[in-house]
Order: structure tokens, then C-alpha cells, then sequence
């Protein structure tokens, strides 16, 4: 199938974020996007370089003055005495409400709820350019591809509107699937990273429009942690219209694709015109996080039960790092896929 990358994600390379009260050497590294570009080589999917859709999608889900921190953080910190080479809140306004203050110190911890979205002086770079992947494949499928997938990174399914937080920036799922919207009156998105997609579920929970799915590790004991359980339905307008379908810490192949296999019950109900799916590939055996236990023939299962779905489907790189087996797994989702009518 056909694939958008682009080379600017370099640009974003983040040396630490803090785990168990510790820094620890940052997980979302350039060479991911390498080994994901080796497994598309190896399915023989080709690769195009994403064209520039201007800042249009991304205000289709995200908020100016988020944007702007965003694209102008790494420049002020720079001015702060004593300052690291890298943004992180330490300070956050957690369930107290407050006011967006002036300070730059102020803005990190009302923008990032967490210490793993450090913004370097590429970030924005990266991540502009990883919405523009996700949007020059979605106008792959708009042209009538039965799927394509977007090499995103950093990756964008735990960003809120105005919030980032684990790795990610831009939303570029929930940005891919406001943008496919004015094609499709109904859109769906299962995310089936091993970490609940907490940010796209927010940006559309009180919408009966776009229906958001998502199959994760308990968050009990797994980050995003306060989000992704399963009595959150949706809200207002959009209650029914949220699904989560978490499943056990360290599950394998059978209890990853049954789930999979179960959202396909509520996504035919849904009806939509297209199939946006967010695309971790975390669950594996051999992931760092070690949230469960899929092997590259779970993947392959995973690849088909999409299929079966029988929409447009565009993949949409989500989280997956660094272990030998993770481009042979990208190969395996999308192959698995493409041998499934
Ligand atoms: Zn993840």
C-alpha cells in the first residue's frame, strides 16, 4: 500500500523523560521511524514524502494558543537562566482549575500534564510535519486506496487539544479524522496501541460524529492511568459514541485480537465512510514497556480482523519502540491486511 514519511521527525530527539522519580534516557528516538520504514520496505509498500497542508488540519483539533506554545517554547526556554536544552513542566495546575499564567515556566505545566513530552528546539518541526504524513495518506484513501499508512512521529494519540503528554504533540489521528470528516458524514477510529488513546477520545467524547475506539492494558496499572476505563461511554451528544476495551496486563495474541475482533461489532453499527486506525505497535512481546505479550503472528491477526472490517482504512503510526521485532510486526499488521479481503 502506499506510505507517507517524512525526514523531518529527525529533528525531534528527546534525551530523557522521568520514569519512577528518574530521568531515563527518552524511549521515542529517530531510529523507530528507521526500523518502521524497514518493515514497509520489506512488505514492498512504497514510500512517498508527505506534502505541506499549512496549520488548516491542525486547528481542526487543536487550540492557537496550544500551537503556538507549542512552536515557540524551545526558543523562550533558551532565555530562562540555567535553563536544560530541553522544556519540561514541573510545576501543573492539576484538578484545581487556575489561569493560564505568563510565565514560561507556568505555560509548560498548563500545556504538558506529564514529564514525557520534553520540547526540543526540532519538536515542532517534527511534529508539524508528522500531521502533514497523516493527512497526505489520508487523501491516499480520499482517492479511492483501499488503505494507506502515515509514518508519524512523534507520535500524537495521549496529545489533548491544548495538552501534550507521553511523547506525543499533535494528535495526528484525531487531526487525520476531523480532516476525513469533510469527506465522510461518520468516521471511526480504533486505536490499538497498548496505551489507551486518552487524547483522542477527549478531543471527540461529547461527538456522535466521529465514533473513537480504543483496546489497551488495563490503565489501572498503565499509563495513561486515569483515563481509558470502561465506563467512559462518551458525553452530551456523544454518549454511546466511546468505546474502551481494556484488557489484561501482559495479554497475548488471543486476548489482543478477541478484542480487536469485538470492536468490529460496534464500528459496522456505527456505519461509517472510513476507518481511521491508530496504530501502536506496543503490545509486542518485545516492547520496553512491556504492557503485553503479541507476537508478529498476533499482529498478522490484528492486520486481518481490520480487513474484515471491509472500509477505507488509513494506519496512522501511534507508539512502538525500539526492540528487533518492530519493523517485522509493521510488516506483519499491514500484511496481514492485504491478504485479507
Ligand atoms: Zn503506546
Amino acid at each position: 500500500m502506499k506510505a507517507a514519511f517524512s525526514d523531518l521527525h529527525r529533528g525531534h530527539d528527546p534525551k530523557r523523560f522521568v520514569l519512577r522519580g528518574k530521568f531515563a534516557p527518552g524511549e521515542e528516538r529517530p531510529e523507530r521511524a528507521d526500523r518502521l520504514a524497514a518493515g514497509l520496505q520489506a512488505g514492498r509498500h512504497s514510500l512517498h514524502p508527505a506534502e505541506s497542508f499549512g496549520q488548516g488540519p491542525r486547528l481542526g483539533v487543536h487550540s492557537v494558543d496550544y500551537l503556538r506554545f507549542l512552536e515557540e517554547a524551545a526558543e523562550e526556554w533558551k532565555l530562562l537562566a540555567d535553563a536544560s536544552d530541553e522544556v519540561l513542566g514541573n510545576v501543573h495546575p492539576v484538578r484545581r482549575g487556575g489561569t493560564l499564567p505568563t510565565s514560561l515556566t507556568g505555560r509548560a505545566g498548563w500545556y504538558m500534564q506529564d514529564m514525557a513530552c520534553g520540547i526540543g528546539p526540532g519538536t515542532w518541526a517534527a511534529a508539524a510535519a508528522a500531521t502533514d504524513v497523516a493527512i497526505t495518506a489520508a487523501e491516499f484513501v480520499i482517492e479511492g486506496e483501499r488503505a494507506a499508512y502515515a509514518l508519524c512521529r512523534p507520535p500524537g494519540h495521549h496529545a489533548y487539544r491544548d495538552a501534550a503528554g507521553g511523547h506525543c504533540f499533535i494528535n495526528n489521528t484525531a487531526v487525520a479524522a476531523q480532516y476525513l470528516r469533510s469527506v465522510h458524514d461518520r468516521v471511526a477510529v480504533l486505536d490499538i496501541d497498548i496505551h489507551h488513546g486518552n487524547g483522542t477520545q477527549d478531543i471527540f467524547y461529547d461527538r456522535p460524529d466521529v465514533l473513537t475506539v480504543s483496546v489497551h492494558a488495563d490503565p489501572n496499572r498503565f499509563y495513561p492511568f486515569f483515563w481509558g476505563h470502561a465506563h467512559e461511554r462518551g458525553a452530551g451528544a456523544g454518549e454511546g459514541f466511546n468505546l474502551n476495551l481494556p484488557i489484561p496486563h501482559g495479554a497475548d495474541d488471543a486476548a489482543y485480537v478477541a478484542a480487536i475482533e469485538q470492536s468490529a461489532r460496534t464500528i459496522a453499527a456505527f456505519d461509517p465512510g472510513v476507518l481511521v486506525i491508530a496504530l501502536g505497535l506496543d503490545a509486542s512481546a518485545d516492547d520496553p514497556f512491556g504492557g503485553a505479550k503479541v507476537t508478529a503472528g498476533g499482529f498478522r491477526a490484528a492486520g486481518a480482523a481490520i480487513a474484515r472490517m471491509g472500509l477505507p482504512t488509513l494506519f496512522v503510526q501511534e507508539g512502538g519502540y525500539l526492540s528487533d521485532n518492530l519493523g517485522p510486526n509493521l510488516t506483519a499488521v499491514l500484511g496481514g491486511f492485504e491478504a485479507t479481503a
